[in-house]
């Protein structure tokens, strides 16, 4: 038996950050599934498969392995058995991860993977098609969003910090690029589930947002007697 949370957004809107705490403090496995998009997008850029070579695609996605595993407490994501942790996170990536998540024959292949993920134990999964498509029973669904404007803030930050050499104005238009098309896809799109929580975090701070949706699971585990 297990118990499935999916946090579902936009890029930026903390999911990442508020899925590891609560997970830490409720003792929940994590499961990133943006990370396996993430990695898809990075073996695609590799092998130079554009996103209208079906083809190409079919054979990659039919030979591609990718694993999440934990070691030494840190969350680690392996492609074809090469550990990509870095690799996934780069403007780059950012930009192809989107374009490749919409070609229906990737998600596909990932979404079982990840229902396959989800079957034992108590998970917290987060995405953005978790509580619609994923697991449209998970037990508790939360929509977690913030205005663009905040989530490039948050975003530009992070990236000052990492030395990059960027321009607030540069990460908005790509932060509203992305979510723009994740939103507009055609299968999957970025979507808040009828029965998903709404929570806005453009005014809360993280341990705001972390101690609500603990009081939602933990309100929902006392109705199921868990
Ligand atoms: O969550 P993250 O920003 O790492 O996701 C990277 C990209 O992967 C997203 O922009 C989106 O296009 C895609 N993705 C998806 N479905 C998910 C998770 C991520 O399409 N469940």
């Amino acid at each position: 038996m297990s118990f499935i949370v999916a946090i579902d957004g936009p890029a930026g809107s903390g999911k990442g950050t508020v899925t590891k705490l609560v997970a830490e403090k409720l003792n929940f496995i994590t499961i990133d599934t943006g990370a396996m998009y993430r990695s898809a997008a990075l073996e695609a850029v590799r092998k130079n498969i554009a996103p209208d070579d079906n083809e190409g695609l079919k054979k990659m996605m039919d030979n591609i392995s990718i694993e999440l595993k934990k070691v030494d407490n840190v969350q680690k994501v392996y492609l074809n058995g090469e550990d990509v942790t870095k690799e996934i996170r780069t403007p780059l990536i950012d930009e192809n991860s989107s374009k490749y998540s919409a070609i229906p024959y990737i998600r596909e292949k990932i979404t079982p993977i990840q229902r396959k993920m989800g079957e034992n134990g108590n998970v917290i999964m987060e995405g953005r098609d978790i509580g619609t498509v994923v697991f449209p029973d998970a037990d508790v669904k939360i929509f977690l969003d913030a205005s663009d404007e905040e989530i490039a803030n948050r975003r530009y930050k992070q990236d000052l910090e990492r030395g990059m050499n960027v321009t607030y104005e540069q990460v908005l238009e790509d932060i509203k690029l992305r979510n723009k098309n994740d939103s507009n896809r055609a299968v999957a799109p970025l979507k808040k589930a009828e029965d998903a929580i709404y929570i806005d975090s453009t005014n809360l701070t993280i341990d705001e947002v972390v101690d609500k949706v603990i009081e939602i699971i933990e309100n929902k585990m006392k109705e199921k007697n868990i």
